[in-house]
């Protein structure tokens, strides 16, 4: 599972510029998706070796009693609880507050690794002027510019330097060949666990122990069809013994953990709820994975024509960023509609991992250009010369020619529907990159 940094600190020191610095550019999705909503709080971040999940806690008020205050109090402890490392930030410009020292007393007590930040440190020399931030009995200062991008990737460094992190490849080498890792993911009571256990209760599906695997283990391997599957233990599920429960307390932290360790994310919503913000910000973090998705609407048993009519269109507006997903319209509890999602699954898979030879990327590429060129903007037109394939789950598809920055995203669009069609995607989202050639 990808480690998690959480950023703690009074409001105004730079969290959320620091945020947007570390997340910055995945710049490899194609195009703005209408409708896409980003939970700015959350973030995927690469920064040399180091891949993580990043939470902006927002602001922090360790000692608040009630309100509004208070339940930002409880997510920003859930964060910390959760992750891995803490990056606290302070104000290298404004000095120390009551609060830092408010703060730092509480990280203090609660003993995670956590790396001191003193931020706006552009143009600063280290010594004199940080002295007074080592008051806070936290160690080593790092000075860093979120706004200018000085110190972050010495700062991530040291963030990750004690969890000694396993090789990627080494990882990667775990994998069994064939199996498809499957999250259910959807915010609390859409039926998450109902389904996972209407499925391990059917005959079709045999699960399986795994030699050295505990009963608790947090993924459950099992067969449906020829096809093996390892069910990853989602936010919010346990496994007790032989069935899957709802946990109280939801995490985003540990959705998006099983988002990113799956290959294909089934994305459950509620017929009775309609899409709520909540599933708007899930599939988001879906689509920004990259893994590929299906869609299952559950207590379609519950819903009337009219709601049902208006929730399909809910989704055409809501969830238009996920229009190469298939959609389902299932109920968990009276098993109906369950047989077409489980192929919908290995498509969406297939998709994900398809080879996209080099040749015929090329040609497709060219027969793209021929049938509508990109447009001339000012004294450039760009020139798309060759394609290959960057990556699977997801796939992309690198572009080299020249004056590529001045694609326009429609052109992308129109390109990304064409290699869809050729190389028939379904369920998997498809990432488009310029190379340009000097
Ligand atoms: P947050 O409330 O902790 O999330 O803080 P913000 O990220 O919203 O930043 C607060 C203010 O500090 C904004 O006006 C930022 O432009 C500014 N700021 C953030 N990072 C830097 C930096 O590295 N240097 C300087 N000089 N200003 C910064
Ligand atoms: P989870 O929190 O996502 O795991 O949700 P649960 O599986 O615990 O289900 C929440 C509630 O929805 C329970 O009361 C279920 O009985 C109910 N439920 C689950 N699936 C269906 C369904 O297909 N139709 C109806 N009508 N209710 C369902």
């Amino acid at each position: 599972m990808k480690p998690v940094m959480a950023l703690v600190g009074r409001p105004n020191v730079g969290k959320s510029t620091l945020f947007n610095r570390l997340t910055k550019s995945r710049d490899a999705i194609v195009a703005d998706f209408a409708g896409l909503t980003r939970d700015r709080h959350y973030g995927n971040a690469k920064h040399g070796k180091h891949e993580f999940i990043v939470v902006d806690t927002g602001g922090f008020e360790p000692t608040a009693e009630s309100g509004i205050y208070m339940e930002m109090a409880k997510q920003t402890r859930q964060a910390v609880a959760e992750a891995d490392v803490v990056v606290f930030v302070v104000d290298a410009r404004g000095g120390l507050s009551a609060q830092d020292h408010d703060i730092a007393n509480y990280l203090r007590k609660l003993g995670k690794p956590t790396v001191l930040a003193a931020n706006k440190a552009e143009g600063m020399t280290e010594g004199v002027q940080l002295s007074e931030f080592y008051e806070l009995g936290l160690g080593e200062v790092h000075p860093v510019s979120a706004a200018h991008g000085q110190g972050i990737r010495s700062l991530v460094e040291t963030a990750f330097e004690p969890l000694n992190l396993p090789d990627e490849e080494e990882e990667a080498g775990e994998v069994e060949a064939g199996v498809i890792k499957l999250a259910v993911a959807g915010r609390p009571n859409v039926g998450k666990s109902t389904l996972i256990n209407t499925w391990l209760g059917e005959e079709r599906l045999v699960a399986f122990d795994l030699p050295g695997t505990t009963r608790d283990a947090i993924a459950v391997p099992f067969e449906r069809g020829g096809q093996k599957y390892e069910l990853i233990d989602t936010a919010g599920l346990r496994r007790k013994g032989k069935v899957f429960e709802a946990i109280e307390k939801f995490s985003v932290v540990k959705t998006l953990q099983a988002i990113e360790s799956a290959n294909v994310v089934l994305l459950l919503l509620d017929a009775t709820q309609g899409v709520t913000d909540q599933d708007a910000h899930i599939a988001g973090y879906i689509l920004e994975s990259g893994r590929a998705v299906v869609i299952a609407v559950n207590k379609w048993d519950a819903v009337d024509e009219y709601q049902r009519e208006q929730l399909q269109r809910q989704i055409e507006a809501r969830l238009a960023f996920l229009k190469f997903a298939s959609l389902h319209l299932i109920s968990a509890k009276k098993r109906q509609g369950l047989g077409p999602v489980w192929q919908s699954i290995a498509q969406a898979h297939k998709a994900a991992m398809t080879k996209m030879p080099t040749p015929v990327l090329t040609r497709l590429l060219q027969e793209a250009v021929q049938f509508q060129s990109p447009k001339r903007s000012g004294m450039f037109r760009p020139k798309l010369r060759y394609a290959h394939q960057g990556g699977m789950n997801p796939p992309v598809i690198v572009i080299h020619g020249n004056s590529l920055e001045h694609v326009t995203d429609a052109y992308k669009r129109f390109l990304e529907g064409r290699f869809r069609k050729e190389f028939n995607l379904i369920g998997t989202p498809l990432r488009i990159e310029m190379k340009t050639s000097k």
